[in-house]
């Protein structure tokens, strides 16, 4: 895959998991990480998160004998077992935990997935550093990744050096979640070819501003594959002349 062609001579966006090259308004803004990135993480965090905490907590308050106080359920008892993922995932994170160090470490060796709002605060606190902004009042995740989804805040952090790392860790947490809710967005396939590597799999997914192509992971706004499609419609017609 490393060794895919690529038709972009420019630096590429900084995630791990893009390989878009960085446009030239892009590069202009002083972004190390692309647009598509940008709205992607927005997505998750914004559009998708919601619905997946909302799955994870249905979870628990299936397999517990909660007592459930003004939408805040206090669990008494220990969950079913089999479902330490969902637990792990929704528990709590202290602030003071959060810096990147051996002992974030350890939580990492503990079983199962970090939790979400252990995941969202070190990059909370992280830009509440370098800004000098106010963190977010409550620590719950969903109240973090709102802080984080915000557009200026995106708009800033992708100029960071650590952007890129930023994206990966998010998509990371994404991936995780949905392997534990089994919930994914709907996908459905464009019929039109990858622009970059040809290949007929393109996918546009629910709540994506932007089309991929599972094969070689580029994205595409509309436009561009409509420009795609009149460049190749326009080369077959030179072709036949
Ligand atoms: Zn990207
Ligand atoms: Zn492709």
């Amino acid at each position: 895959m490393a060794t895919a062609p690529t038709t972009h001579d420019g630096p590429l966006c900084a995630a791990t998991t893009c390989h878009r090259g960085l446009r030239a308004h892009e590069l202009d803004a002083g972004q190390l990480l692309c647009t598509p990135c940008i709205h992607l993480i927005a997505t998750w965090l914004h559009a998708e998160l919601p619905r997946q905490i909302t799955v994870l907590e249905g979870s628990l308050q299936r397999e517990t004998t909660g007592v459930s106080t003004g939408g805040r359920t206090v669990h008494r008892t220990a969950p079913l077992p089999g479902r330490p993922d969902v637990l792990n995932l929704l528990g709590p994170a202290a602030w003071s935990d959060a810096v990147r160090d051996p002992y974030g470490q350890a939580h990492a060796d503990q079983h199962g997935p970090l939790p979400i709002a252990g995941v969202l605060i070190p990059w909370v606190r992280l830009i509440t550093d370098e800004r000098r902004w106010n963190p977010p009042a409550a620590l719950a995740p969903q109240a973090l990744a709102d802080w984080l989804a915000r557009p200026a805040l995106l708009d800033w952090a992708s100029r960071r050096p650590w952007a890129g790392a930023m994206r990966d860790e998010l998509h990371e947490l994404i991936r995780t979640i949905r392997a534990v809710t089994r919930l994914r967005p709907q996908r459905r396939p464009i019929p039109q070819p990858c622009p970059r590597c040809d290949s007929l799999t393109l996918v546009e997914t629910d709540h994506q501003l932007y089309v991929d192509c599972t094969t070689c992971e580029s994205m595409y706004t509309r436009e561009e594959l409509a420009l795609a499609a009149r460049i190749t419609a326009a080369s077959l017609d030179a072709g036949a002349a």
